[in-house]
């Protein structure tokens, strides 16, 4: 039960129940369904989840420490 902050909530989506087609938030580029994907759901709006691959969150993470 890992969190990058205290205020993110990730949600791991397995490919099952991914049925649709998602926008990544972090390249924009589609997220096929059947695909295993994160959620992201910002404590103080959950309206705001986006949905993320695996490598483009990771990729953020490292990158936000500058
Ligand atoms: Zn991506």
């Amino acid at each position: 039960m890992n969190t990058p902050s205290e205020t993110t909530e990730v949600r791991r989506i397995q490919p099952y129940q991914a049925s649709k087609t998602y926008v990544c938030g972090g390249c924009n580029n589609p997220i096929p369904p059947a695909t295993g994907h994160l959620v992201i759901v910002p404590a103080e709006s959950p309206d705001l989840r986006r949905h993320w691959h695996h490598s483009c969150w990771e990729r953020r993470d490292r990158l936000g420490n500058r």
